[in-house]
């Protein structure tokens, strides 16, 4: 599809500052849209179906999963989250970019569903960095829960070759504002000046 140009996906291993990185792009390009996604979790209070997600039951969920309408996923806390291919579509057909942040294994499988996507890998300035950044997150983790936080994430540094792209994230604006110019190189849209 010609609007598939539109599709990003953001990808990285944890604690590479991904979440914080595609909020400030966000913040500083509201136009990139955001898809709505599907889970098996019931609503919070103040939440609304369409609104924050799709509250579906297991096997509706997996339905969908079987027919590709869910083009990516993850099992979180007891509950199932995917973003829905309908979603991507319907912003895609408005020629929206779109930004999916997601993990390794999910960026793989929207080039399956989308060739024409780009993938995005966030790299941290230096492996010693990243190695910091996840000891200081959990304060009551036992050195076996970070020993193995760090093997994840390793291994999921290793398959940075396998992205279109990547942005090593020194300092988030900077990345963001990366991030944005690939985009815009891409999908043809107005560059930062
Ligand atoms: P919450 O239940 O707090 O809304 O979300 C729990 C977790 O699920 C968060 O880490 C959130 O990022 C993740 N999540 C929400 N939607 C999706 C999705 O479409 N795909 C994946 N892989 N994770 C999601």
């Amino acid at each position: 599809m010609e609007n598939e140009k539109y599709l990003f996906v953001v990808s990285g291993p944890s604690g590479v500052g991904k979440d914080t990185v595609i909020s400030f792009l966000r913040g500083a390009h509201p136009e990139i849209g955001k898809t709505v996604s599907a889970t098996t979790r019931a609503p919070r209070e103040g939440e609304a179906e369409g609104v924050n997600y799709f509250y579906r039951t297991e096997d509706e969920f997996r339905r969908m999963l079987e027919r590709d309408e869910i083009v990516e996923s993850n099992y979180y806390s007891g509950h199932y989250y995917g973003t829905l291919r309908s979603e991507v579509d319907r912003l895609l057909a408005q020629n929206t970019p779109v930004v999916l942040n997601i993990d390794i294994h999910g960026a793989a499988n929207i080039k399956r569903l989308y060739p024409g996507a780009t993938t995005i890998f966030l790299l941290p300035p230096s492996w010693e960095v990243l190695e910091s950044r996840l000891r200081g997150r959990g304060s009551n983790e036992t050195a076996e829960e970070i020993q193995k936080r760090l093997d994840t994430a390793r291994e999921e540094l290793s398959h940075a070759g396998e992205f279109d792209g990547q942005v090593v994230n020194h300092v988030v604006e900077d990345c963001a504002a990366e991030l944005y110019g690939i985009m815009a190189r891409r999908a043809g849209l107005a560059e930062e000046h």
